[in-house]
């Protein structure tokens, strides 16, 4: 399905972005693993896929730069590196705010924007970004994690809006309670407030990543992976 194309996934050294990576691998693509700090995970990723794990923080242009010059052309880009410092009202100083909006949304605008000339010149694009139910009810992490979420969300369709007529489509996934490092650190993440009554597979993620991947005529949307927590 994904022959002939290449897939960043960046934070994909484990959790959602792993099984996203492998999910596009299984699909043909060829993906780039990107990590921060957990090279020997990576490493595993990179050999379960055939892909090439690149270690760069991508909170910071330069290291963006050199990512993308060191992946060659990307046809995929999946923004999933996020992290999700649990602080509630009142407990978040301004550099927990700078640090968390760096890493989860200014991100996505650097990694994108490092991309687009690519697949603008080859007139086909895919851009995922891992929003999270956060951005449409608040959450269970904190306001700095909510809001960095949301911007996600207009981030996408920004770019669905202009770009759509160039092959490229962009799209988001807002998951809830998934079972990765970051929901079994969370101890206000319990299965019991998710109707389906238990916590989402990082497979069950994936699927729409994939999805998102595949399809040419989904674009500027968010898919709601979230065990029914409207229904809530
Ligand atoms: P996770 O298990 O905590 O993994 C986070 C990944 O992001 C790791 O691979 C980590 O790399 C990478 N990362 C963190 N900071 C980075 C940076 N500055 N530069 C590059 N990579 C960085 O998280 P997850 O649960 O899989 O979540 C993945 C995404 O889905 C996040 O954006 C999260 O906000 C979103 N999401 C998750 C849920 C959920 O229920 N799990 C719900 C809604 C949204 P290292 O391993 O090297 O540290």
């Amino acid at each position: 399905m994904l022959e002939g194309k290449v897939a960043l996934v960046t934070g994909a050294s484990r959790g959602i972005g792993r099984a996203a990576a492998i999910a596009l691998a299984r699909a043909g693509a060829k993906v780039v693993i990107n990590y921060n700090s957990r090279e020997a995970q990576a490493a595993e990723v990179a050999a379960a896929t055939g892909g090439v794990a690149i270690q760069a923080d991508v909170s910071q242009a330069a290291e963006v730069e050199r990512l993308v010059r060191e992946a060659g052309p990307v046809d995929i880009l999946v923004n999933n590196a996020g992290i999700a410092r649990v602080q509630g009202v009142g407990q978040a100083t301004e550099r927990d705010w700078d640090e968390l909006i760096a890493v989860n949304l200014k991100s996505c605008f650097l990694m994108t924007e490092a991309v687009l000339p690519g697949m603008r010149a080859r007139r086909w694009g895919r851009v995922i970004n891992l929003s999270s139910v956060a951005a449409h009810v608040g959450g269970v992490v904190g306001p700095h994690y909510a809001a960095s979420k949301a911007g996600m969300l207009g981030l996408t369709h920004y770019y669905a809006a202009h770009l759509a007529r160039e092959g490229i489509t962009v799209n988001a996934i807002s998951p809830a309670l998934v079972e990765t490092d970051m929901v079994t650190a969370n101890l206000n993440a319990t299965p019991d407030r998710i109707p389906v009554g238990r916590f989402g597979r990082v497979e069950e993620v994936a699927d729409a990543v994939l999805l998102l991947a595949t399809n040419g005529y989904i674009t500027g949307q968010t898919l709601h992976i979230n065990g029914g927590w409207y229904l809530a």
